[in-house]
């Protein structure tokens, strides 16, 4: 069975001090409920500039918060001003990189060629890739939302290995869902969840399928994340603005 799993997305929001202040409140809150990590693993998603004060407090506190970035370079090292290669990323300790995100689909040339090498590079440094896809509301009032979620996976995921299937995480978030309160129905999760394990499995084989978990990302709260976690596909969040309320992120954790 897959471990469900709650991934903060913070964007770009809190500084190192910020970050540090958030993880020390939050591990005290889940310990103070005698949170269960074995049965949900929990993520968060700082700033590059805060990975390392992350890691910092999470090893010394021997703290079973997972952590990772939310983007990656393509290139392994050399003349790429401003990028950050998989294996820095990596040496901070990190266990996931989110890749794809709308938003960076949206303001970054991020294609799906560079997709698939980010996707790539982060496996290679032994890391999981979550790989973010969904539609818009173009997509969504033509009918063709599930076609047009399953060719991006498809089309990011096409040439890997079975092996290399194995680790994706896929993180569907509806674009109209992102920031706006307006959450996928449990349906249109499952719908989409259910989606992506066909085609895993037509693609590579039943492993790949029962393996690969499946997060729903779009104006999750804890008002909403019961009925969600209950579809059978459904292997949990990427939440953004909820997860900068370490109380409100607590909820949904325990809710999970
Ligand atoms: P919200 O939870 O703010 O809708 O953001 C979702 C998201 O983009 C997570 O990656």
């Amino acid at each position: 069975a897959r471990t469900p799993m709650v991934a903060g997305n913070w964007k770009m929001n809190f500084d190192h001090l910020e970050a540090t202040a958030f993880v020390q409140r939050f591990a005290k809150n889940l310990r103070s409920r005698h949170f269960d990590f074995s049965r949900c693993e929990v993520a968060l998603f700082p700033s590059f500039t805060s990975l390392r004060s992350v890691q910092v407090l999470v090893e010394s506190e021997k703290l079973r918060i997972k952590y990772g970035a939310q983007t990656v370079s393509v290139t392994t090292q050399g003349a790429f001003t401003g990028d950050v290669s998989a294996d820095m990323i990596a040496h901070l300790g990190c266990s996931y990189v989110i890749v794809g995100h709308s938003e960076r689909r949206k303001y970054h040339p991020e294609d799906d060629a560079n997709i698939v090498d980010q996707v790539r590079a982060v496996l290679a440094a032994g890391m999981q890739p979550i790989l973010c896809v969904g539609e818009s509301l173009e997509e969504r009032r033509k009918g063709i939302e599930l076609d047009f979620a399953v060719g991006q996976v498809h089309d990011v995921t096409r040439d890997l290995s079975d092996e290399e299937a194995a680790k994706l995480i896929i993180a569907y978030e509806p674009v109209w869902a992102i920031g706006t309160g307006m959450v996928a129905t449990p349906q249109s999760a499952q719908d989409a969840a259910q989606a992506f394990r066909e085609h895993l499995r037509a693609t590579f084989n039943e492993h790949v399928a029962q393996a690969v978990r499946v997060l729903y990302g779009g104006s999750v709260s804890s008002k909403n994340a019961v009925e969600l976690i209950t579809e059978p596909d459904v292997d949990g969040f990427l939440i953004g603005g909820a997860a900068l309320d370490v109380d409100e992120l607590t909820r949904v954790c325990t809710l999970t």
